[in-house]
């Protein structure tokens, strides 16, 4: 469904990825994995429209897409959850959702309401400005606002980053459900426990290159270890 090819990707003169080919099929959970400063972060910006690239380096239903703006992106179904959260911090939750509502693609199944089922804190705190919310309800107003698009495939960058493991697990236990409207999913996690749970194929990055590929069950600790923090 969507896949780069021999993405390069930077900061004007300062290159963050390097030939950096990933593939993820409909429906499917991939995690990217890798340290600090490893690309991760630029790669999702890269396919969220929000850094140019060559149109021919990432491919969307094998249409070339590299050069779309982040708004073209995400009204073709690829709708990222950027890291920091990044709500905007003069707006209650509910506004925040409706933002994410205004690029609406068909009638798929997000809604308001569905955003408070899978979230259901959210209700109650829909009328408060977003900031006034603990960072782990703060990360699931940033996964609703990304929802209401109805995305087919959703970015989730470092969505467990500075927040409790209790609060973690309630919303890694929200995948599941976005995953059953078919939605594909791109987790970046610095945590490899968490990524191996939850991904059905995982690339590890370092340097701006992909050091490993495969199935959790294809990769062995060692093999993750040295592709995460280099072989010795
Ligand atoms: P982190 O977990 O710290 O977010 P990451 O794997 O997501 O790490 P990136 O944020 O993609 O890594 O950063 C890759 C490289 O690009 C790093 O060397 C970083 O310093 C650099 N970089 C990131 N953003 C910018 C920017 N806006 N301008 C210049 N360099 C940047």
């Amino acid at each position: 469904m969507l896949e780069t090819r021999s993405l390069d990707a930077g900061y004007g003169r300062f290159r963050a990825l390097f030939g950096v080919d990933i593939r993820v099929d409909a429906g499917e959970c991939v995690a990217i994995i890798g340290a600090n400063g490893a690309g991760k972060s630029t790669l999702m910006r890269s396919i969220a429209g929000v850094l140019p690239n060559a149109p021919e380096m990432i491919l969307h239903q094998g249409e070339p897409i590299g050069a779309l703006s982040a708004a073209a992106i995400l009204q073709r179904g690829i709708a990222m959850v950027p890291e920091g959260r990044r709500l905007f911090p003069s707006l209650s939750v509910e506004e925040n959702l409706l933002i994410g509502g205004q690029k609406r693609r068909g009638n798929g199944q997000w809604t308001l309401d569905s955003i408070y089922a899978l979230f259901p804190i959210l209700r109650e705190k829909r009328s408060m400005p977003g900031t006034a919310l603990s960072g782990g309800q703060q990360q699931m107003v940033a996964i609703g606002r990304a929802l209401m698009s109805n995305p087919e495939l959703l970015l989730c960058d470092e969505i467990s980053l500075g927040l409790a493991p209790v609060v973690i697990r309630d919303i890694y236990a929200a995948l599941p459900r976005i995953r059953e409207t078919g939605a594909a999913v791109i987790v970046v996690e610095q945590d490899i426990t968490q990524a191996l749970r939850v991904a059905d194929r995982v690339y590890c990055l370092m340097e701006g290159r992909v050091t490993l590929s495969g199935t959790p069950a294809e990769l062995t600790r060692e093999a993750i270890h040295s592709a995460y923090f280099g072989g010795h």
